[in-house]
């Protein structure tokens, strides 16, 4: 498959066409950034890489740093993380608190904001150093020592947290935050603040394409049945409400930020990552999940 050409020529047809939204609002650090950016690199299991635009541009990952979140925290506690965070679409918006009074605390997955509390939590509770420990876990898996988090970006969604700091402390209410909220919410503006480029993460997703993926300590990140799971919920949850949408024009398990980035997995062939920080009505990228559905058309390599 020649994808340096598929990913050029969607490119250019995308480049050609209006972009559609607009950056994030709800975090004052994210709403200075340059909306024209744009960047795409794809890494194949086989470790192949293509790139396209600004693909070698850190950016600030927001929501795609809850899968790994998920996946340490998977890895360390293993199936007693179900017993707090459910694995079910939500239907609502990543931030929204409603779902959280009928179902008594329990958050319906992991990717929405109150599920990736809950997630934070059982890091600080497993680990000493969470916020040391969260960024070498991405760094051993990305091979890659240059990933780092962003204070000012962390500091500046601090300043705006309202409504995490509600969601946090609601959460406890109900006897599912063990530590103090303070300290979760520390964590939590921290893990969205790391910065990665294009090629980092569809470098750092490999993990979750390649069941036989090893770090450079030749250690497995994921069994095989946890890979298939992470993977099941980024098909079921990883867009918030425009799930079902990014499934039906994509077909493949991903994962969105507001910073614009989207990261898409193809088990056993690749994974590709999109960056345009212009957002849907949902908080998707615009031309991430256009640019995805006319590549998955193209190549003919959804997972369906
Ligand atoms: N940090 C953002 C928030 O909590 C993350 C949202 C996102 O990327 N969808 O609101």
């Amino acid at each position: 498959m020649n994808y340096q050409e598929i990913i050029d020529e969607i490119y250019e047809e995308i480049k050609s066409t209006d972009d559609i939204g607009n950056v994030a609002s709800i975090i004052p650090e994210l709403a200075q950034i340059d909306p024209d950016q744009f960047g795409v690199h794809l890494t194949t299991v086989d470790n192949r890489e293509f790139g396209i635009g600004e693909w070698g541009t850190k950016f600030s990952i927001q929501s795609i740093s809850k899968v790994f979140a998920l996946s340490q925290a998977y890895k360390l506690v293993g199936d007693q993380i179900w017993k707090r965070v459910d694995v079910e679409p939500s239907g609502s918006p990543f931030n929204s608190l409603v779902q959280l009074e009928t179902n008594n605390g329990t958050p319906r997955n992991p990717f929405m904001n109150a599920g990736a509390m809950v997630v934070c939590d059982i890091l600080i509770t497993q680990l000493k150093d969470p916020v040391e420990r969260f960024l070498s876990f991405i760094r051993e898996i990305a091979l890659n020592s240059g990933i780092n988090y962003s204070k000012k970006i962390a500091k500046s969604e601090k300043s705006v947290g309202y409504r995490n700091i509600a969601l946090c402390n609601y959460l406890k209410s109900f006897g599912n935050i063990d530590n103090e909220p303070d300290q979760v919410l520390d964590f939590y503006f921290n893990i969205y603040s790391i910065e990665m480029s294009c090629q980092e993460l569809s470098n750092a997703f490999i993990y979750l394409a390649n069941d036989d993926f090893r770090t450079s300590e030749n250690r497995q990140v994921l069994t095989m049945s946890q890979a298939k799971r992470v993977n099941a919920i980024m098909q079921t949850c990883g867009f918030y409400d425009e799930s079902g949408e990014f499934a039906f024009r994509v077909g493949l398990p991903g994962k969105s930020g507001v910073g614009g980035g989207i990261i898409a997995i193809h088990p056993d062939k690749y994974c590709i990552a999109v960056w345009s920080p212009k957002l849907n009505e949902k908080g998707n990228s615009y031309r991430g999940m256009r640019f995805l559905e006319l590549f998955t058309t193209k190549t003919e390599s959804s997972i369906f």
